[in-house]
């Protein structure tokens, strides 16, 4: 059997820094959230926002993850009685919006799903038709009962925060950066960018998509993103999968079935604009549009429900790019992609 960990996954978004200007950024990278992680701030209070940041990103992985024995959300998987408070609950919240309005093609309580594959253990396997089914009776959004600041599940019913966490976590880091005043910087949470102000320079950032055909290659290129005050978060197939007899599954599960979302595509890249909530819609859409595929992607893109734009990369080697970024991004040098910019 062969596979990838999360670990040793290059960033699907990979920053490109290039000659800056006269001023330097200081720059801290941890691992959290099951991935690597790096946060870049410009301006004399950096090191202090940097340690900031890293307490608020270990205090969400605490607080959210469903491997932390002690994490709220393991406590609420164990059925226990407590009390989760309105920041998970208001995560839970966002996560049944999203759900709503992608059809259900965004599912948090895939977790025992998702259990079943090995994806949280990284001990891979295949599961029956009849092992996903009888999950399957447990996964449902209805299956989770809100109030402000508790939740319950129903027997059987798990929650698993993956898909939005991070982009959650770029939120609060672009609260934080605006409380201490930042004028530029960014970070990257494992796939999802938060691009701060301008560089230097004045020009925008330039974030790169990673080509999904050579993942391990952070330089390999499917195009780059030129962004300001903006979030990117890229969803894709390549990056925690395993193999077993020839056939690739992978961690983006298919509601309908249990099992990897075969849509055609294998990337989708949200971007916004910065805004408070932002990094979560981006993080939540990415991984919803993934599991929906090429066509209703661009028809939920076009309904103008949610103000976003669209990196689709297809299994057939095309890359439609949705025509709010049509002047902001540039095929990579040599590119075997055909590009299209859709309307
Ligand atoms: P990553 O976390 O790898 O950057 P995603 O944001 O797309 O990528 O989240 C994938 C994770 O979310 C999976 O590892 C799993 O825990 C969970 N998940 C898988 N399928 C879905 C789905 N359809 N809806 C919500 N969460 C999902
Ligand atoms: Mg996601």
């Amino acid at each position: 059997m062969k596979y990838r960990a999360r670990s040793f996954a290059a960033l699907s978004l990979a920053l490109m820094l290039s000659a800056c200007g006269s001023s330097q950024p200081e720059t801290l990278s941890i691992l959290a959230m099951d991935t690597a992680m790096t946060f870049s701030v410009y301006g004399d209070d950096a090191d202090t926002v940097l340690s900031d940041a890293s307490l608020e990103v270990r205090r969400l992985d605490a607080l959210l993850s469903r491997t932390n024995p002690e994490s709220a959300v393991t406590h609420l998987n164990a059925g226990d009685q407590i009390q989760v408070g309105e920041e998970v609950c208001g995560l839970i919240a966002a996560a049944q919006e999203y759900s709503a309005a992608t059809g259900g093609a965004f599912d948090i309580t895939l977790a025992p799903v998702s259990t079943a594959w090995g994806f949280t253990t990284d001990s891979y396997q295949v599961p029956s038709q009849e092992e996903l089914d009888a999950l399957l009776a447990h996964v449902g959004m209805e299956h989770i009962h809100l109030t402000e600041d508790t939740a319950t599940l129903d027997p059987g019913t798990q929650i698993d925060l993956g898909a939005i966490a991070k982009g959650y976590a770029s939120d609060q880091l672009g609260a934080l950066f605006q409380r201490s005043g930042v004028e530029r910087g960014w970070v990257s949470l494992g796939g999802n960018v938060l691009a701060w102000g301008s560089r230097p320079d004045g020009d925008p950032w330039e974030v790169g998509i990673q080509d999904p055909a050579h993942p391990d290659e952070s330089s390999a290129l499917v195009c780059s993103l030129f962004l300001q005050d903006a979030f990117a978060v890229t969803s894709g197939s390549y990056q925690r999968y395993f193999e077993q007899d020839g056939k690739r599954y992978h961690h983006i599960l298919d509601p309908k079935t249990g099992a990897p979302a075969e849509s055609g595509l294998v990337s989708v890249t949200v971007v916004a604009d910065y805004a408070p909530g932002n990094g979560t819609m981006c993080d939540a859409l990415s991984t919803a549009l993934f599991v929906m595929g090429e066509e209703d992607a661009l028809s939920f893109w076009r309904s103008g429900t949610y103000d976003f734009e669209l990196v689709l990369v297809t299994e057939d080697g095309r890359v439609l790019v949705t025509e709010g970024l049509a002047d902001r991004y540039a095929p990579a040098e040599g590119s075997t992609y055909v590009f299209e910019t859709v309307s």
